[in-house]
């Protein structure tokens, strides 16, 4: 029997009016979309000291009561009769998986009720800056995205952001803008996914793809990008087209595969110095005809130095790429001590 079939069975014998309510199998994947949304859940819903969302409202209730195929109101009696207890195994059901039967679920009544299959958000509640002193973030915004993720292709997601009244940061999920406007400085670590543009994410196991095809294969930006078009067809042609979702666009392209490749090399190279990644938020690293300087490069090349001295083999290799009228260069570095691989770049006119 599995963890969750008994997780079921103590639910219905502890409070049995729960099998008057619903079926087991409706039981099971409440479980199921309680355990993949809790993130979500527990940023959008009033909770209680511990954490327990203390209703299921607005969009939130339609979903439910669609995908489960129950009533609103049975949604609700049955979030007043088990919620904690549904709460509690939600919380404690380890990885969660994200199978496809799942995302025919959001693609069909997920996207309508505006809920993603995934969803990001701000990992901070308060103002972080010195300033601020831990001031109440305000002003919540809600932007919907394509996740690019290495399984299942390109799914739906939702971003949230939100900002500081009083110093006019933007907090979003990867990192947040100061006041001014200029400056973006990113979390520490690494998340589960990075943000390549205002509409979209890529996952990172996906950027771990890209790198490895990129340093071993050479595989070109442009035909990394074809390689996933391909792979997920069927997946971008069913990709929503409600209103909300038209200005997300389910293909990947070169210039997002090449800024995530530099991003996430980035954020590796920084996490390992346990320190923040800023960039000017006012040049993107994108590369179509906005070409820019990627300012993080002057911080990082001493550091590489450093390391290759270090480690006395670290093995370098340049790269050039023409792309419109202007030349890229970049320069691999393979760590075989560490196992890692740092890929860094700059831009120049030719
Ligand atoms: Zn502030």
């Amino acid at each position: 029997m599995s963890s969750l079939e008994s997780f079921i069975y103590a639910l219905t014998a502890e409070t049995p009016q729960a099998l008057k309510l619903l079926s087991v199998p409706t039981l099971v994947l409440w479980v199921r979309l309680l355990t993949h949304l809790r993130d979500h859940l527990t940023y959008t819903e009033v909770c209680t000291a511990d954490g327990v969302p203390m209703a299921i409202t607005n969009e939130n209730l339609f979903f439910f009561a669609e995908a489960l195929k129950i009533t609103r109101v049975i949604v609700r009696e049955t979030w007043a009769i088990h919620g904690r207890l549904l709460w509690k195994y939600a919380s404690t059901a380890g990885p969660r998986a994200a199978p496809f039967d799942l995302l025919q679920i959001f693609l069909k009544v997920g996207v309508q009720n505006g809920i993603g299959f995934r969803s990001f958000f701000p990992p901070v509640k308060h103002c972080i800056t010195e300033a601020c002193q831990q001031r109440e973030l305000v002003e919540r915004r809600r932007i919907y995205a394509v996740l690019f993720t290495r399984e299942l292709g390109p799914v739906p997601a939702v971003s949230y952001s939100s900002s500081c009244a009083q110093c006019h940061a933007t907090f979003y999920p990867a990192y947040w803008v100061h006041g001014s406007g200029e400056i973006r400085t990113h979390y520490l670590g690494i998340p589960s996914a990075i943000q390549v543009a205002a509409h979209a994410y890529i996952e990172t196991s996906l950027c771990d793809r890209i790198t490895d095809s990129m340093v071993c294969a050479w595989v070109s930006s442009t035909n990394n990008a074809r390689i996933y078009n391909l792979e997920h067809a069927a997946q971008r042609e069913g990709f929503p087209s409600e209103d909300i979702w038209k200005a997300t666009v389910p293909e990947l392209t070169t210039a997002l595969v090449w800024d995530s490749f530099f991003i996430y090399a980035l954020l590796r190279h920084f996490d390992e110095l346990k320190t923040h990644l800023v960039l000017s938020n006012r040049t993107l690293l994108v590369l179509d005809g906005r070409i820019g300087t990627i300012y993080a490069r002057s911080a990082v090349i001493p550091e590489m130095d450093k390391t290759d001295r270090d480690h006395g083999s670290a093995a370098l290799s340049w790269m050039a790429l023409q792309l419109g009228d202007r030349a890229v260069h970049g320069m691999i570095a393979r760590d075989p001590y560490q196992a890692n691989v740092l890929a860094i770049a700059w831009i120049t006119n030719i």
